[in-house]
């Protein structure tokens, strides 16, 4: 059985084939730090974690980088982010830079995506990318105007093999700047140039200026990872121009082929559109943590397939935090008989031929292309089978309940990042629940008494401990507040 990916440079599902053998070196495009990171983010890097996840299981060595955009670069609207961003809090744009650095990993951390062996910034990295700009040049790929350095396009016979885009077609819908001294429309900067006022500029041989937001990527994925290199990942958004104008740079600069397999993943819709900050559908990681796990939201994400689009909606959302307490409460009422079991024993012949058998076709999924909500499906199935187990009252030795656990602890853990250990506390379990109801019976007594002081020092003095009472339909729910 053999992984089998689907590479967006051939528009086809091969074989995935590592340059050389055990090792993988992977990149992903990472965020640009002008705000916090929203929900469409967390589509992408907990795709990209589980893909990086599932190659470590798998047992290669993998060496994953992913870069912080910390240069602003030019929308086609000709605005700058950072430096807007910065001019808009009154800060230096490497504060703000540093501000939403940080808040990007706070937020990737709490969602449980693992983080980058290397995650190098572009503004760490301007040498790298004048001397890409001066190979450009000296191969006769680019060519200076002005200060500002261009690519191009018409140099490069392979631009356009990943978007499938010819020249012509790659115009229709942007708008183009008038730059001056441009020779091509489709031409893109390398190098611009920067007036004083363009607070974040660096010294060149064209002088004072900034890379091109598509420099970066190329100058540190091939610094850290060599040319080629095994996989390119990121957001399907960033297809065109972005990642199309990395290949040509690489190859164009070099003569090597750039990255060998191009896993993009697919786009965030709220409520069925594009999130953005005029229409107001815009959920920060933040926010949805506050109302979500993060188990939750990796649940919801995995669910669908990668490189699918993903509507994040209230139900869909609520249907995964369900999911997600089926699967804690049954890992931990597993964990419970497991700590209480006193014969060690041999695992069960019928459940070890089971546990390989859920393995395997857990495998299965996974091996095509990271089919993650067939690989969800099998996991699911088994915790039915481990829920009426534990239930039949049936006697099972310590041996067989931690090889049950160990494929908890391999695919929901170390694969997929769903059952952390020790598992979050949550309402329903352990004595710590059994508490809670009890004081939620005395309030409930004492409204039935018309006693309203009780009932509410009751519910506000469990409030001044974390605990919050929630009054539903179905009687009153508690939960662990923040
Ligand atoms: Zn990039």
């Amino acid at each position: 059985m053999a992984l089998r990916v689907y590479n967006y440079l051939t528009r086809q599902i091969e074989e995935f084939i590592p340059l050389h053998e055990g090792w993988v070196g992977m990149y992903v495009c990472g965020p640009t730090v002008y705000d916090h990171a929203h929900i469409g983010h967390a589509k992408t890097y907990v795709s990209m974690d589980v893909i990086l996840r599932y190659l470590r299981y798998l047992g290669y060595r993998v060496r994953y980088v992913q870069n912080i955009t910390d240069v602003g670069h030019l929308l086609d609207t000709g605005e700058d982010r950072i430096l807007k961003g910065a001019a808009r809090e009154r800060m230096e744009p490497m504060e703000l830079v540093e501000i939403y650095t940080r808040s990007y990993f706070e937020d990737m951390d709490a969602l449980r995506v693992t983080r980058p062996d290397i995650s190098p910034r572009a503004s760490g990295h301007i040498p790298e990318q004048i001397e890409l700009v001066k190979q450009l040049l000296a191969r006769g790929h680019a060519y200076e105007a002005d200060g500002s350095v261009y690519f191009s396009v018409e140099s490069f016979p392979g631009y356009g093999k990943l978007s499938r885009r010819r020249v012509e077609e790659q115009l229709e819908g942007v708008r183009v700047e008038v730059e001056p001294g441009k020779r091509h429309p489709a031409d893109f900067a390398l190098w611009k140039r920067a007036e004083p006022e363009h607070i974040m500029r660096w010294p060149s041989p064209w002088g004072w200026g900034f890379p091109g937001w598509h420099a970066e990527c190329t100058a540190m994925s091939t610094k850290y990872l060599g040319q080629p290199f095994d996989i390119h990942g990121g957001g399907v958004d960033n297809l065109f121009p972005h990642n199309e104008c990395e290949i040509a740079q690489a190859e164009a600069a070099t003569g090597q082929p750039f990255a060998r397999y191009w896993l993009l993943a697919g786009t965030l819709t709220v409520g069925g559109v594009k999130m953005s900050k005029s229409l107001g559908n815009f959920v920060t990681i933040k926010q949805a943590l506050e109302r979500f796990r993060p188990e939750a939201i990796r649940l919801f994400i995995l669910n669908g397939h990668y490189r699918s689009r993903l509507d994040f909606t209230e139900e869909a959302l609520e249907a995964a935090s369900g999911g997600v307490e089926r699967l804690h409460s049954a890992v931990a009422a597993l964990r419970d008989r497991l700590r209480a079991a006193d014969d060690r024993g041999e695992v069960d012949t019928a459940w070890a031929e089971r546990l390989a058998e859920v393995r395997a076709r857990f495998g299965q999924a996974m091996d095509e292309d990271f089919n993650t909500a067939g690989a969800l499906a099998v996991l699911f199935e088994f915790t039915r089978e481990v829920n009426a187990l534990l239930a039949s009252g049936a006697s099972v030795n310590q041996a067989t309940l931690a090889a049950i656990d160990g494929l908890y602890r391999d695919l929901g853990e170390t694969v997929l990042g769903l059952i952390p250990d020790p598992l979050p506390r949550q309402a329903g379990a352990g004595l710590e629940d059994a508490l809670v109801r009890l004081l939620i019976e005395l309030r409930q007594e004492a409204r039935q008494q018309k006693d309203w002081a009780r009932a509410d020092a009751i519910r506000s003095r469990l409030a001044e401990i974390g605990i919050i009472l929630e009054d539903g339909p179905e009687g009153t729910r508690w939960r662990l507040g923040r």
